[in-house]
């Protein structure tokens, strides 16, 4: 029962992975929760390429946060854009929306793709990082394959070739899908075109793709694409992309129609209006998340810079950490709100790596003993997981049936071009 006392506002910017375990863990919490998001829907990132891929449609991976939150009565959704945070105000101002101030905020912005200033990237390279970046580069590889089943020529001059920047997981699950699609499911959607002379190049500039493993799953990795087509080229990097080709460090060009960016991250502009200075363009958080200075104000998820405790390892911007440190804040406040005055350091738990390659390929790292596992245990288990973490019932339903149906077919259902301006 209520005893009169206003209960505190905690406002949550950003419906990602932080921000929504956050929310999730305040459900019985004695507080008024407002959870803005410039979306209203929650993005799985972990299966952009799937929907670029046309393996999954775009809803599949983009779940709307209202619903996410039905069952819970102490919450607000609004659809805004946050445009500045005010610490000493306690007020976070919006470009669509007025002011709302707080008691506690969360922040989990997120953060954006890196073009380290490579020329012509901005205006030319195919980020993945957001579902309006997958479905862009869906339909640039779709109109792309039907523009050349009019003009055969296209297949052979290079407007179809891709390079994928980048030999991490994006990278790497990215380069590994479009094979798939250009080599086993577009002969059949385009006969007339010759696609063997169609390529695929990754370009990574350190020496090993997906390095945050160990060196002998770099090796399968590298030993898999190249079976599946994929050019590898390591120890690379790209100087400049133009529409039509990308020229190389090393100064030679390689013809490409489509440059996909899968090479790094940087903070979203709003960590400066956090009052602290950025290490390795991460925000520096206290072992209980929150700003040193401010212990209303906590910051999850990609923006932040988090730790692990006792380890004090920097944890890397993985979905798994985000989720699991929104959550951690979720019951700090909570424990705060009913007066339990020792909330706990953050420890994050790692419940295994892996990146898959394509079908029956894949690559994971189990704890609690860092067992390595490749090809199809490390494939089916990575199916398993992710099936598991996808947000919504109904997004399971539909991941598992396009997945069953694509593997059992080599047929890609969400292999449509709609477009909002078409007139009919
Ligand atoms: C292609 C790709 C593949 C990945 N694969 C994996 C994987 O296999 N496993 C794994 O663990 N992790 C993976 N990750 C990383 C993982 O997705 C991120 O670490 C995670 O999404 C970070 O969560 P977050 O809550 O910090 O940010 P996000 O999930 O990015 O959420 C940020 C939210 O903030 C909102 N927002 C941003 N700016 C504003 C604004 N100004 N106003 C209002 N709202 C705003 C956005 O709309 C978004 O909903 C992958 C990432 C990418 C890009």
């Amino acid at each position: 029962m209520s005893d009169g006392t206003p209960r505190s506002r905690v406002l949550i910017l950003g419906g990602g992975f932080g921000g929504i375990g956050a929310a999730r863990k305040l459900r019985k919490a004695p507080v008024d929760v407002l959870l803005v998001d410039r979306h209203d829907y929650h993005t799985f990132q972990p299966l952009l390429y799937q929907v670029a891929t046309d393996i999954l449609a775009p809803e599949t991976v983009g779940h709307p946060i209202r619903e996410l939150v039905h069952a819970q009565d102490n919450l607000d959704f609004a659809q805004a854009t946050v445009s500045g945070i005010d610490l000493d105000a306690r007020t976070v101002t919006f470009e669509d929306w007025e002011p709302q101030t707080y008691d506690y905020l969360v922040v989990g912005l997120g953060a954006r793709a890196n073009f380290f200033g490579t020329t012509g990237a901005e205006e030319h390279a195919f980020p993945l990082y957001t579902l309006s970046h997958a479905i862009r580069l869906k339909e640039h590889l779709l109109r792309r394959f039907e523009a050349a089943a009019k003009d055969p020529s296209l297949a052979a001059d290079g407007t179809l070739d891709v390079v994928v920047v980048g030999g991490g997981p994006t990278g790497v699950e990215t380069a590994g899908a479009l094979s798939e699609l250009f080599y086993n499911v577009f002969p059949q959607d385009y006969p007339s075109l010759d696609l063997s002379a169609v390529s695929i190049t990754l370009v990574e500039h350190g020496d090993r793709l997906l390095a945050m493993f160990d060196e002998g799953i770099s090796a399968y990795t590298l030993e898999t694409l190249t079976e599946r087509n994929v050019t590898v080229r390591l120890g690379e990097s790209v100087d400049e992309i133009a529409a039509d080709h990308v020229t190389l460090g090393s100064g030679g060009t390689i013809p490409a129609g489509t440059t996909v960016w899968g090479a790094g991250l940087q903070p979203v502009p709003l960590s400066g209006d956090l009052g602290v200075e950025l290490v390795r363009g991460r925000v520096p958080v206290t072992e209980h998340l929150h700003l040193e200075h401010h212990p209303e104000v906590f910051v999850v998820g990609d923006m932040a810079l988090t730790t692990d405790s006792p380890s004090g390892d920097v944890l890397p911007q993985l979905g798994s950490v985000a989720l699991q440190a929104g959550e951690h804040v979720g019951v700090t406040i909570d424990r705060m709100e009913r007066r339990h005055k020792d909330p706990h350091p953050f420890h994050y738990v790692d419940k295994g790596t892996m990146a898959t390659i394509g079908r029956r390929a894949a690559v994971a790292v189990v704890p609690p003993h860092h067992i390595t596992l490749t090809g199809r245990a490390a494939w089916a288990m990575w199916g398993a997981v992710h099936l598991a973490l996808l947000t919504g019932g109904d997004s399971r339903m539909a991941a598992m049936s396009n997945w069953f149906w694509s593997f059992t077919t080599h047929d890609r259902p969400s292999r449509v071009l709609v477009h909002p301006d078409d007139e009919d």
